[in-house]
């Protein structure tokens, strides 16, 4: 039986979806969990209901905060004790950071940012887009073991998990190493508003919010729906928006209930990041815009005049409740 271990990133408050995501795809393989760092009881348990034996907490003195050396020597400690046939993460800055130095120590084969992955005869397969998400290429991982995977985030369902197993809980700890890079600061999502990736709903603005100040009518309702906030590569390329907010084939792949799309044209870039939303809603003033194919819902006139009336109705809904 193969033997698969899921690496969460240490979230105080929840897990990050797309490793729910993972961990529902591993229903019925032997799967542990490796955390860095303190974790809350509300997210042990919705890793509970996901079938896993095991969930491991590294601690020690250089994973009390984020360094690269620190991470991946952790790691690597950690997986050097145990047996794993593959170790997959969802792909974000920190396992992007950490992954390749893991497969060099382990001198074995990495994947990285696939859409989907299979297990078919104890072999690891992942699903990478390529041409900007025209076409898939199944690859398969060889060699020696622990080969290791991450999975782009929004890139897959969550299910509810509904094979509940009262896992055991294991303190792991983290050997001693050198630091020879130190982080002087971490800059976290300054707003309250959720992860892009993470997020039930995301509004998005283009190249055709015209300038920088009219992200600020696309945020007043990002706020009043408690949505994530983001940007085309047409937006971030002219300073309209931080490169941060960008979604699509370069930026962050959303998995939202609804995707609302504001003065953007839906290149096959940005359309393969939003693929995963249940539901679109596209603004323009367009429409014969590509987006138009893949929208749910649109709304054909200027976003300056059809946003500030969608947030001041919701607003006044918000107060009559
Ligand atoms: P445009 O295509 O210029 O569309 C602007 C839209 O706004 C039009 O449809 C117009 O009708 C509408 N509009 C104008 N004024 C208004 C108004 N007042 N109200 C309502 N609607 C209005 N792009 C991404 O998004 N994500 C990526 O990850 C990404 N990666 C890339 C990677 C590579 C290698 C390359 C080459 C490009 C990448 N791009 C990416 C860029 C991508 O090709 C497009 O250029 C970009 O997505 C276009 O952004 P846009 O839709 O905002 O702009």
């Amino acid at each position: 039986m193969m033997r698969v271990l899921v690496f969460s990133e240490p979230s105080i408050d929840s897990i990050k979806k797309i490793t729910l995501g993972i961990l529902g795809k591993l229903d019925g393989y032997e799967t542990e969990v490796a955390i860095i760092g303190d974790i809350e009881q509300s997210g042990i348990d919705s890793i509970k209901r996901y079938g896993v034996h095991r969930i491991n907490i590294l601690k020690g003195d250089t994973v009390q905060t984020y360094s690269p050396e620190g991470y991946t020597n952790a790691l690597y400690a950690f997986i050097k004790n145990h047996h794993f046939d593959v170790v997959i993460a969802g792909s974000t800055s920190i396992s992007q950071d950490i992954f390749p130095r893991l497969s060099a120590l382990f001198d074995s084969g990495l994947a990285s940012g696939v859409k989907d992955f299979y297990v078919e005869n104890q072999h690891v397969f992942g699903i990478k887009e390529i041409y900007g998400g025209k076409c898939l290429v199944d690859l398969e991982l060889l060699g020696p073991t622990p080969w290791f995977m991450t999975i782009k985030p929004g890139a897959l369902n969550v299910s509810n998990g509904t094979n509940y197993i009262d896992s055991d809980i294991v303190d792991f700890n983290v050997p001693d190493c050198e630091i020879r890079a130190q982080i002087y600061e971490i800059n976290e999502n300054p707003s309250n508003r959720p992860p892009l990736e993470d997020a039930d709903i995301v509004v998005a603005g283009g190249r055709g919010l015209g300038n920088e100040a009219n992200l600020k009518i696309l945020e007043e309702l990002a706020e009043t729906l408690d949505a994530a906030l983001g940007a085309s590569g047409g937006a971030i390329g002219n300073g309209f928006a931080p490169q941060e907010y960008l979604i699509g084939q370069t930026g962050t792949q959303i998995s939202p209930l609804l995707y609302i799309a504001c003065g953007i044209s839906g290149a096959t870039q940005h359309l393969s990041g939003i693929r995963n939303s249940k539901k679109i809603l596209a603004i323009n003033i367009d429409a014969n815009a590509p987006i138009m194919r893949m929208a749910d819902y649109a709304i054909i006139g200027n976003f300056h005049e059809i946003v500030p009336a969608i947030t001041q109705q919701l607003s006044a809904q918000k107060i009559k409740e």
